[in-house]
């Protein structure tokens, strides 16, 4: 048994002492329980584990461990970077580098297949977007990928756009070791984060993940609908449980692949659906016969509109993301009693004034995009996750405290609430997940500052505790 003494946030108001037991939470409150020892963060702040609800935890995990290029400012960044890569690696056969985010390049630049086969003439390089919906190959990539590459390729740019982009896994496999050593190096920088459950969005080579046993996240996972059949092969285990299928209907805002009405002001085209009516059906069939819940990737108001028709005769399926909804998509959210997995670190990175958003979009979809404070208004069910884009909470309830629209902004307490307990409630967890309470499981993280001071330079995550065991420590 431990006990802990410290600020220790517990529905909504702070309690001074906590005992452990067995990986469970078996008491809270403000006078310790006598004869346990006391573990003091006095000086702390103790909260719920946060519940990440849209993650990819493989596709992550292998960005750790490739050729990462979150955060660089320019085309030629990017070349370096896999030269860097390259250097350190000696016997790659191909290279695939991703996590840049153009938009936010000082000056304009996108990765070009010329470029790409003057600096990288002798290997297959595929370097791809943060949304993972786009990508640029060089020639020698184009020839390795040929034969899955469909008519979404422009052999003038290299750009090459969903299909087998969003599953280069299939094609490229990443070995077992390599996946495995994905896994650590995801689980501990989001440990690291504070989070302790996620909500994965699985690729269909993610079993080896899942059923490792250096897996200590409790994983909720919604498998790709297209490779269901693989599911028969799946047991669940104590860390990895199944929920569900996964759904896209279209692609992304940064990708100008988004369903929508009004076109992207910069390129005048208005994305695509890419699912049938037919196999959302199918989908939906599957769903029912198997108690299965849908995950359904909608962002653009098209696509969320196609959603919504699709589910109709379903209850509590989730929409994923659901960027560019109208006030009437929210009313039918709220009458089909469907949840929501909303991003708010999308808001921080694309939606302030001069950002992506509003280069791209009409203003109307500008001044009305993720507005999750109107979705809270509506007491939707409704869950926080990141999409890994990047996986921090405190990240994403600080870019809700400083939204620039009155529909998006949240306090932090609030946006707490919807990291951990929102996100346990929309898969279904919400009685032994999301809270610090007697009963639930011993998730929690510990804090250098109360949660109202949200802002990453102010606010640190010191410690983190899965299930009564510690995971994380900061140095
Ligand atoms: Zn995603």
């Amino acid at each position: 048994m431990i006990q802990i003494k410290s600020n220790i946030y517990s529905e909504g108001e702070y309690l001074r002492f906590m005992v452990l037991r067995d990986g469970k939470i078996i008491y809270v409150g403000n006078t310790p329980l006598p004869g346990i020892d006391i573990i003091d963060y006095s000086s702390n702040y103790i909260y719920p584990g946060f519940i990440d609800s849209h993650t990819h935890l493989l596709w992550y995990g292998l960005n750790l461990v490739r050729c990462d290029l979150s955060g660089v400012n320019s085309e030629e960044e990017i070349y370096e970077r896999i030269e860097i890569y390259l250097g350190k690696k000696s016997n790659v056969n191909y290279v695939i580098a991703e996590g840049f985010d153009e938009t936010i390049f000082k000056k304009n630049g996108f990765p070009s297949i010329n470029k790409m086969d003057e600096r990288f003439p002798d290997i297959p390089v595929i370097v791809r977007r943060i949304c993972g919906h786009i990508a640029v190959v060089n020639t020698k990539a184009y020839k390795l990928l040929k034969k899955h590459i469909d008519k979404n390729f422009d052999a003038k740019t290299g750009i090459v756009k969903e299909g087998i982009i969003l599953s280069l896994n299939t094609v490229l496999k990443p070995g077992k070791a390599e996946k495995l050593s994905a896994l650590k190096e995801a689980q501990k920088k989001l440990f690291s984060l504070g989070i302790t459950t996620i909500s994965d969005m699985a690729t269909d080579d993610s079993f080896e993940i899942y059923n490792s046993k250096d897996l200590e996240l409790n994983v909720f996972f919604y498998y790709p609908a297209l490779f269901s059949k693989n599911l028969n092969e799946w047991r669940d285990n104590d860390n990895a449980v199944l929920k569900g299928l996964k759904l896209f209907t279209d692609g992304s805002i940064g990708g100008r692949t988004a369903a929508i009405s009004i076109p992207y002001t910069d390129s005048g085209t208005k994305g695509e659906i890419i699912l049938s009516e037919k196999d959302f059906q199918k989908a939906v069939h599957e769903a029912n016969k198997k108690n299965y819940q849908l995950a359904v990737h909608a962002i653009g108001d098209r696509a969320i509109e196609f959603a919504l028709d699709n589910l109709k005769k379903r209850r509590n399926d989730r929409i994923e993301h659901f960027e560019l909804s109208s006030k009437k998509h929210i009313e039918r959210v709220k009458e089909q009693k469907i949840f929501l997995s909303m991003q708010p670190n999308f808001i921080g990175n694309w939606s302030m004034p001069g950002q992506m958003y509003e280069q791209r979009l009409s203003e109307k979809y500008f001044k009305f995009n993720n507005a999750v404070n109107s979705i809270n208004k509506q007491n939707i069910p409704m869950g926080f996750g990141s999409d890994c884009m990047p996986p921090s909470p405190i990240y994403g309830i600080e870019s809700l405290k400083n939204a620039f629209f009155a529909n998006q902004r949240i306090n932090p307490t609030e946006a707490l609430k919807f990291y951990t307990e929102g996100s346990a409630e929309i898969m279904f967890e919400k009685r032994l997940y999301g809270k610090i309470k007697k009963g639930y499981y011993a998730d929690f993280t510990i804090l250098d500052n109360p949660i109202e001071k949200t802002a990453v330079k102010k606010l640190h995550v010191i410690s983190t505790f899965k299930k009564g065991k510690q995971v994380f420590t900061k140095e």
